[in-house]
């Protein structure tokens, strides 16, 4: 089963790709988090991509299809995988289009506006990756492995306005390239997060009776 997550940035794709990922046990792939792991650990690559990173611009292409093509060809990607924050731009899918056939493209819906509120209260823990939100009221702690949690850079809301523009002009267009290619399923992302996952697992578990994908 190969599937890619499209949204907006802090549409909640990250938290649905692990319920995914949990359930049908395929990898999770994450530019985002592979992007960051590169910068904490202070490869060339991260040292290039941590201002284009903060500023809340897009890693050009070249770079992104290279690492992702990489990733997929690892032996636990074998049984499917989910690609979450690739492919970004049209370039993208079709380099993607190139390595390999998807699934399905699951699109979660959700208005700039919920976006903006929801990211205020995003945080991220450096040491295990996991993002959650947190009420403001008390210092919480990584829900998953105690760390400090922190605010990511680009999540401050003028880069976040920024990042929703980029995400308009570049990433917006491959909603039409796969319905085009019908394989977009949209799904209704400003509900809470057990009912997004049931919308995506009720899809998963049809297309997998349906068609007996691997
Ligand atoms: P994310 O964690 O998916 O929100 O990604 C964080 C940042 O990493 C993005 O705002 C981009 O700067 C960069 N990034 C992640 N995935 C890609 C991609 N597929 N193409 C270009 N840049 C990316």
């Amino acid at each position: 089963m190969k599937l890619i997550l499209l949204g907006p940035p802090a549409a909640g794709k990250g938290t649905q790709a692990e319920c995914i990922r949990e359930r049908y046990s395929i990898a999770h792939i994450s530019t985002g988090a592979m992007l960051r792991a590169e910068i904490a650990a202070e490869t060339p690559l991260g040292l290039l991509a941590k201002s284009i990173i903060d500023e809340g611009n897009l890693v050009p292409d070249e770079i992104i299809n290279e690492m992702v093509k990489r990733r997929i060809a690892q032996d636990d990607c074998k049984n499917g995988f989910l690609l979450d924050g690739y492919p970004r731009t049209i370039e993208q899918a079709n380099a993607l289009a190139e390595i390999c056939g998807i699934d399905a493209v699951i699109d979660i819906n959700v208005d700039s506006e919920v976006i903006i509120s929801r990211v205020a209260s995003r945080r991220i823990c450096p040491s295990c990756g996991h993002s959650q939100s947190v009420s403001g009221e008390a210092e919480e702690d990584c829900a998953k492995c105690g760390g400090e949690l922190i605010r990511r850079a680009d999540d401050a809301p003028e880069r976040m306005r920024h990042r929703l523009d980029v995400y308009r002009e570049h990433t917006e267009p491959l909603i039409n390239y796969y319905i085009e290619r019908e394989l977009l399923v949209p799904i209704d992302g400003a509900r809470t997060i057990p009912e997004v996952s049931e919308q995506i697992f009720a899809f998963i578990d049809e297309m997998i009776g349906e068609n007996d994908v691997e």
